[in-house]
């Protein structure tokens, strides 16, 4: 049975007989799906209406295994929303003269709405260059100064996938965000200041914490919202919550496998920031890991990829409006 999304508590028996609530899992896998197939309906659409088919770049250096696996789902799922894929494979040795070259193409390619350029980059590329070498419209990604200074200042902008798939779930949950006390833990460029900045203009009261706050317990105990973003094992505790708080894990972190014999013979298995058993018991809502925040990753990377599509129609002044 899917696990309930929104206004279900799940209710089970302990071992005493006693009802036990659970916290109301947020299931980014199936909102993931609806992202997709409204994404799906906008693309034709575009493409009826404007003869407009949405193009994203994506651009990997060198053999990552992780990245190889990220940058094959994106070019699928893009394909599978009816827009067009433009994979670069580029071998690790690529300078970087090469790949700002390659990036100045796509800037001026009109197929192109996107660019992505899988991180991280090999380490004799800058990866700050690279990124200001795309343009800020065609920046899906939202790393660019620009599109993160419009974000700052409260502005629209293309907006960094992972915190915009947090802030989508926590809307479909709760609605209104308005007056709730938002804690995100962690600050990075990629997630945690853009998340803070999302949750600010939705008009939370927000906290950032880092690795040098002090008192993360009393920090979590009063927050409405709390955003795990850090990159540790099961840090956030289930006795450090507010009781009824939604939790958004979006931390992907691989521990040894439970099974003793599992875990000699070396298997693991991917576990959140948050103690995610515990802390079912004490919040309201809660992100699984995983089928919580990382499939909302790339449906959003598709979402900006439409969202810059339009907004070549509005600056070409035909009367479409971007979303
Ligand atoms: P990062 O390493 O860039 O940043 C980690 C942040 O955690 C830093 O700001 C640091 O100050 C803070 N931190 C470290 N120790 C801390 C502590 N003890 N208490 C409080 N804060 C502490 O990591 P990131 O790129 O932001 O990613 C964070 C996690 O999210 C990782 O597990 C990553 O794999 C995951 N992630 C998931 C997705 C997804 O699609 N679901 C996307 C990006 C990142």
């Amino acid at each position: 049975m899917a696990p309930p999304c929104n206004g279900l508590e799940e209710a089970t028996g302990n071992s005493e007989g006693d009802i036990v609530r659970e916290a109301i899992l947020i299931d980014g896998k199936a909102f993931a799906e609806r992202i997709r197939q409204d994404i799906r309906d906008d693309v034709a659409a575009l493409r009826r209406d404007y003869a407009l088919t949405p193009g994203l770049a994506v651009i990997l250096v060198g053999e990552d295994p992780a990245s190889s696996i990220y940058v094959r789902n994106k070019g699928e799922q893009t394909r599978a929303a009816g827009m067009q894929s433009f994979a670069h494979h580029l071998p690790a040795e690529t300078s970087q003269n090469d790949l700002l070259h390659l990036i100045n193409q796509l800037n001026d390619d009109n197929r192109v709405h996107g660019i992505l350029v899988q991180l991280p980059l090999p380490g004799h590329v800058d990866t700050q260059a690279v990124l200001a070498a795309i343009l800020p419209e065609k920046d899906v990604d939202g790393f660019h100064v620009i599109n993160a200074g419009q974000l700052a200042v409260g502005q629209p902008a293309l907006t960094p996938c992972t915190p915009l798939g947090c802030l989508m779930l926590l809307h479909d949950h709760l609605g209104s965000l308005r007056g709730k006390r938002a804690l995100v833990i962690g600050r990075s460029t990629i997630v945690g200041r853009p998340m803070a900045q999302l949750l600010l203009t939705a008009d939370c009261t927000v906290t950032i914490a880092h690795r040098y706050s002090t008192d993360l317990p009393s920090l979590c105990s009063e927050a409405d919202i709390v955003v795990a973003a850090v990159g540790i094992p099961e840090l956030v505790k289930g006795a450090w919550l507010k009781p009824s708080a939604v939790v958004i894990d979006v931390g992907i972190n691989r521990v040894p496998a439970r099974d003793p014999e599992l875990a000699a013979q070396g298997k693991t298995r991917i576990v959140g920031d948050v103690a995610f058993e515990e802390a079912r018991q004490i919040a309201g809502a809660i992100t699984p890991v995983p089928g919580g925040v990382g499939p909302m990753t790339i449906a959003c990377l598709l979402h900006n990829t439409v969202k810059a599509a339009k907004a070549t129609l509005s600056r070409r002044n035909t009367g479409f409006r971007a979303a």
